[in-house]
């Protein structure tokens, strides 16, 4: 599999522009991707759908352990976290212990660095499980995925594994009361003999109408950045993004383009 993967389990911290100082949290094996979807421009290459693949995740005692000798680290340092992000090589919520790490982080934050919030950035796959949402509703800041919100452009960027629908993950989503973020990255280009295309008006239509409905504290623009698996994707310019963020304003909703 080729594509970018973090090769530790707690790394940073990194400046952020979103964040501030980030330290990431990579809940997921550290030599492969670890996801339910199979996105077609995932920075960290295709889901490995090999089942004969040695999936290795972090384990809850290890990971609370590294977490606090990091923090009391960088306490008083200039490098003192605005932000605990998970992040990484996959989608952190399908851990089996996600719940229970979520309490350990959170644990770990007030003991060793009381200022940072905790952040989740997440592909909202998991919401049906009472489990993960109540764990998500803890922390600070829910970064969700929403790349599009008619079902047939979903599969077909996304490519979720296992039957998950957009229709599920919406509701998922509107759970939360307003009370997350939404993050969107926009391209369009040729895959497996389809046009995919998350700019068009009837995309942004049906898009900004879940929006509204979900409500959320703001939402998150992106471009393509690095390289994708997908070959032949094009990066939509920040001026048709920024037109996208301002539709997106005109509902009342903060957006801002990355
Ligand atoms: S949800 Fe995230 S990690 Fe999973 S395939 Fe999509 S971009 Fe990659």
């Amino acid at each position: 599999m080729s594509g970018f993967l973090f090769d530790e389990l707690i790394f940073g911290p990194v400046h952020s522009r979103r964040l501030g100082v980030s330290l990431g949290i990579n809940l997921l094996p550290t030599d492969n991707k670890y996801c339910n979807f199979n996105c077609i421009y995932c920075e960290c290459g295709w889901t490995n759908k090999d089942k004969g693949v040695k999936i290795v995740l972090p384990k809850r005692d290890n990971f609370k352990t590294k977490l606090e000798n990091r923090l009391q680290e960088l306490q008083g340092t200039v490098n003192e976290p605005d932000a605990i992000t998970f992040a990484g090589n996959g989608e952190p919520t399908i851990h089996p212990l996600f719940a229970e790490i979520i309490d350990d982080t959170i644990e770990a934050r007030d003991k060793f660095a009381p200022k940072a919030a905790i952040s989740i950035l997440s592909n909202a796959s998991m919401l049906h499980k009472p489990k993960v949402t109540e764990a998500l509703k803890k922390v600070d800041k829910n970064i969700l995925k929403l790349d599009s919100a008619i079902e047939s452009t979903f599969q077909k960027i996304n490519q979720a594994i296992g039957g998950i629908t957009l229709s599920k993950i919406i509701e998922g989503l509107l759970s939360f009361d307003g009370k997350l973020i939404i993050q969107t990255l926009f391209f369009r280009g040729e895959y497996n003999g389809h046009f995919i295309d998350n700019t068009t008006d009837e995309e942004l239509k049906a898009w900004l109408e879940i929006l509204e409905k979900i409500n959320p504290e703001y939402v998150m623009i992106y471009p393509i950045d690095r390289g994708t698996p997908a070959k032949g994707l094009e990066k939509i310019p920040y001026d048709e993004l920024n037109a996208i963020a301002n539709r997106v304003k005109a509902k009342g909703i903060a957006a801002k383009v990355y």
